[in-house]
C-alpha cells in the first residue's frame, strides 16, 4: 500500500483504475469524497476516489476551520445536528485525530444585564452537556475585569461581562489530505487531477464513470458497481452528466475569512461576536487571526470565489465594534473565500438553510451525498456508503 500520494502512485493507480471493477468508486476528495473512500476501503470494499483538481482545493481547505457543533446551531434547535458534531468533535479531539485537532477558547462578550447571562449561558451549558467534557474545559461567567485580563485588545466599553467556551480547530487541507491517504493505505486507487467527465450505463444502472487523466489528457473508463457523487457544490454539475435531475439540489453560499496578524490583537483568547444574522469568529491560528465569516448566495465560477470590498468591510466592521484599536484594511494580510454546499430550499436565505446532510439514490448504481458540515464529514461517508452498500448485494460489516 502506498505510503504517500505522489507522481508514480498516481500513475500506478490510473492504470488500476483501468483494469479494475471497484466495489465503489467515490467522485470528489473533499472532506466527504475521502470521508467515504477511507470508510468504504477499511470496511473491505475495493475503491477508486478520483478528483477533478487538487486534494481540498473546494471547500474543504476554505473553512472556519473548527470542528465544532455551532452555537448558533443551538439557538435555532437543530439539536440532533449539535449532538452529532459534537459527537464527532470527541472523537476527532480523543481517539481520530488528536494530533491535528486542538482545543479552542472563545470569548463571548456580553452587552446586556442579567438576561443576555442567563440565556447564553443556559446555551452553553447545554453545549458543554450535549459535548461530553472529554478533552476540553467547560464553560465559564466572567466579570468584565477577568475578561479584559485575557483580552486586553477588547473596548472596555463593548462589554459588561463575558462567558468563555471551548471548542475545537484543525487544519482542514491538511486533514483531508491525511484522510485521502490513509484511505489508499486501505487500499483505495486515488487519482487527483482526473474529472468525471461522464458515467458509463449498461441496461440503464450505473457501471462506473469516465475520468479524464488532465496529465496525460488521456480517458479512462473505471468500473465499478457503486458510484458516490461527493462533489460538494458541484453535486448538481456532476448529477447533469447522469442526464437525469437528481434529487438533492445544492445551493452555493459564499463565506470570507480575513487573515490578520497575531500581534495587532491583544487576546489570549478567541472571540464569538453575535451579528444580525449569524455570528463572527475570531480564530487564533499560529502568528495570525482567521476572522470571518459571512453568509451570501454565489452564481459565479464556483472553482474560484472571491471575496468583494463590501464583504471585507462587514467582516472589518463587525469585528471593530469591540476593538480597542481598530483594524483597518492595511493590517489584513490574506482573504479567502469558500463555499458552503447547502441543500437547497428555494425559499430561505443561506443563512438559515439546515447545515444537515442528505444522502439520495438518484439513479441505479448511483448515491449522491452533499450538505452537512466539516466536523460531520466521517458520517456523511458512512451514511453515503451505507447507501451504496445496499445496492451491493452483500455483506459488508458496519463502519
Ligand atoms: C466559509 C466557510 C466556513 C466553514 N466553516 C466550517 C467550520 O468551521 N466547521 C465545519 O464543520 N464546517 C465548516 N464549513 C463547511 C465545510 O467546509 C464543508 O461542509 C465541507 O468542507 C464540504 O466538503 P465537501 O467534500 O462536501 O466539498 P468540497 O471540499 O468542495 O469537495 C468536493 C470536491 O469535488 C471535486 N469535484 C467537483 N467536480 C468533480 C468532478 N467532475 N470529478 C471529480 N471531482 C470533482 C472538487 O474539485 C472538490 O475538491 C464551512 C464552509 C465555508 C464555505
Amino acid at each position: 500500500m502506498p505510503d504517500r500520494l505522489n507522481l508514480a502512485q498516481r500513475a500506478a493507480d490510473l492504470q488500476r483504475m483501468a483494469g479494475e471493477t471497484f466495489d465503489i468508486v467515490v467522485i470528489g476528495a473533499g472532506s466527504t469524497g475521502t470521508g467515504s473512500a477511507l470508510d468504504a476501503a477499511s470496511r473491505g470494499l475495493s475503491v477508486a476516489l478520483v478528483e477533478a483538481r487538487d486534494f481540498a482545493s473546494g471547500t474543504s481547505s476554505r473553512s472556519s476551520r473548527l470542528i465544532h457543533g455551532g452555537l448558533r446551531y443551538l439557538e435555532q434547535g437543530e439539536l440532533c445536528l449539535v449532538r452529532e458534531a459534537l459527537r464527532e468533535r470527541s472523537l476527532l479531539l480523543n481517539v481520530i485525530a488528536p494530533h491535528l485537532v486542538r482545543p479552542v477558547p472563545f470569548l463571548y462578550p456580553l452587552t446586556r444585564r442579567l438576561w443576555e447571562r442567563v440565556y447564553v449561558g443556559a446555551g452553553m451549558l447545554a453545549y458543554d452537556t450535549l459535548g461530553g467534557s472529554r478533552g476540553l474545559h467547560r464553560h465559564r461567567h466572567m466579570t468584565r475585569r477577568q475578561a479584559l485580563r485575557i483580552a486586553p485588545g477588547l473596548d472596555p466599553d463593548a462589554l459588561i461581562g463575558a462567558i468563555q467556551y471551548c471548542d475545537a480547530k484543525v487544519d482542514d487541507a491538511r486533514h483531508t489530505m491525511t484522510v485521502a491517504r490513509t484511505a489508499a493505505r486501505y487500499g483505495a486507487a486515488v487519482a487527483s487531477n482526473a474529472p468525471v467527465v461522464g458515467f458509463l450505463r449498461e441496461a440503464g444502472r450505473i457501471t462506473g464513470v469516465r475520468v479524464l487523466d488532465l496529465q496525460s489528457r488521456e480517458e479512462i473508463e473505471v468500473r465499478s458497481r457503486q458510484v458516490i457523487n461527493a462533489a460538494g457544490v458541484w453535486t448538481d454539475d456532476v448529477q447533469q452528466l447522469v442526464g437525469e435531475r437528481g434529487k438533492l439540489r445544492v445551493r452555493a453560499s459564499k463565506g470570507i475569512h480575513l487573515v490578520v496578524p497575531r500581534d495587532r490583537v491583544q487576546l489570549d483568547t478567541g472571540l464569538i461576536l453575535r451579528t444580525e444574522k449569524s455570528v463572527l469568529f475570531v480564530i487564533p491560528w499560529g502568528r495570525h487571526w482567521i476572522i470571518g465569516t459571512t453568509d451570501h448566495d454565489w452564481e459565479l465560477d464556483k472553482a474560484h470565489p472571491a471575496a468583494s470590498f463590501t464583504d471585507i468591510d462587514y467582516v472589518l466592521d463587525q469585528v471593530n465594534s469591540v476593538l480597542a484599536s481598530p483594524l483597518a484594511h492595511e493590517d489584513v494580510e490574506g482573504v479567502y473565500a469558500g463555499l458552503r454546499p447547502l441543500l437547497a430550499d428555494e425559499s430561505e436565505g443561506t443563512g438559515k438553510l439546515s447545515r444537515e446532510h442528505s444522502v439520495s439514490s438518484p439513479a441505479p448504481g448511483l448515491v449522491s451525498v452533499a450538505g452537512g458540515k466539516y466536523t460531520t464529514y466521517r458520517v456523511m461517508g458512512r451514511d453515503a456508503v451505507d447507501a451504496a452498500v445496499r445496492g451491493l448485494d452483500q455483506k459488508v460489516p458496519p463502519s
